[in-house]
């Protein structure tokens, strides 16, 4: 793996991640672009205790523009784009409309390929662990930047989820303070320690596996499952075997299966619902260890959590108002059957 480190025309920092050694990424960009103005700002929640990025330069950002001019694709043909060079493997840089910037964190964008029509279900192992390779380096680079606590990488997948570019990208956020749901998670395992001894997340896993109604997918170093309370219609929890804290800690038999397993898991979403029908929206999403300050954080179990809002055929789950309101969710899909789904559509 190679790694170049270039900046954009307005100063943003653009990284390649390069499967070929000898890859040289030497493309500037021509743009003329005005520097990034950003107005993100974190405001705390007095009642609920939680924090909101307000971040009113987004309602500028590009929204579903025409193929022909996605930002995101490589930069040929006289059209320029995010990224100079005429093609790459995995690209990521700042993101210009970030929903955190300055004090307040670091919003990045993680191009999988320069192929627009791809997705990540399509691409190739040694592609998924280039892009592995990259979250575990912005992770590590993120974590050393002041004021980051915690550091998160996504990928929204399909209009329905509300993804304003087609190209196939995820996202990094690295957070100033510690999310609310890592909180939570958090305060569990210190009271499952204080009452048990013992790891509640380890005890999870252990659960699952032993029940194994739910579960989906196993490999020698991954475990993948739908958690007994499954939030969503179809949500799988994947986790390393050898419990660490973040992407960082990984090992290698870990990061080589990743991608064989990983694959396979979104291949499946996509059929769950059957032939002929759109592609699954998606969320995945790596939960990670916050740095600095939090007591339970050695604790914390690096997994990943890959849900759809597709509840069956044309049909989204909305968050409505025991949702939205409460925070109370109602899943009609029992995980038992959707693990069973889960198992039935493997690839042959
Ligand atoms: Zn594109």
């Amino acid at each position: 793996m190679k790694k170049t480190s270039t900046r954009l025309a307005d100063g943003r920092e653009l990284l390649y991640y390069d499967s070929r050694d000898d890859a040289v990424r030497d493309a500037v960009d021509p743009r003329p672009l005005d520097p990034v103005a950003t107005t993100a700002q974190i405001r705390h929640d007095p009642l609920l205790g939680d924090r909101v990025a307000v971040a009113s330069h987004r309602q500028a950002r590009t929204y579903h523009p025409p193929a022909d001019e996605c930002p995101l694709c490589p930069s040929r043909d006289g059209r320029h784009s995010e990224i100079p060079a005429a093609a790459y493997d995995v690209a990521v840089f700042e993101n210009r409309f970030p929903s955190l910037a300055g004090d307040a964190g670091r919003c990045e964008v993680v191009c999988f390929t320069s192929d627009h029509d791809a997705s990540f279900a399509d691409l190739t192992e040694e592609r998924a662990g280039l892009v592995l390779e990259a979250w575990t380096d912005r992770t590590a680079e993120l974590a050393g930047l002041p004021g980051v606590r915690q550091v998160f990488c996504f990928e929204n997948r399909g209009a329905e989820i509300g993804v304003t570019l087609g190209h196939p990208h995820g996202q990094i956020y690295a957070y100033p303070f510690v999310t609310p749901r890592t909180d939570l998670m958090l305060r569990s395992v210190a009271a499952h320690l204080a009452r048990t001894g013992r790891n509640l997340f380890d005890d999870v896993v252990a659960r699952e596996c032993a029940e194994g109604a739910r579960v989906v997918l196993e490999g020698e170093h991954w475990v993948a499952f739908v958690p007994y309370a499954a939030h969503w219609p179809y949500e799988v929890h994947l986790y390393p075997r050898r419990r660490v804290r973040d992407l960082r800690e990984l090992d290698d038999g870990a990061r080589t299966e990743f991608p064989r397993l990983y694959l396979e898991l979104l291949r499946r979403f996509d059929r769950i619902f059957g032939p002929g029908e759109p592609p699954t929206p998606y969320i995945s999403a790596w939960h990670q260890a916050p740095f600095g300050l939090s007591d339970f954080a050695p604790e914390f179990a690096l997994h990943l959590e890959l849900f759809t809002v597709r509840r069956t055929s044309g049909k989204l789950k909305f968050l409505a108002g025991s949702e939205s309101g409460m925070n109370v969710f109602i899943n009609d899909v029992p995980p038992e059957t959707a693990a069973a789904r889960l198992r039935e559509v493997a690839s042959e």
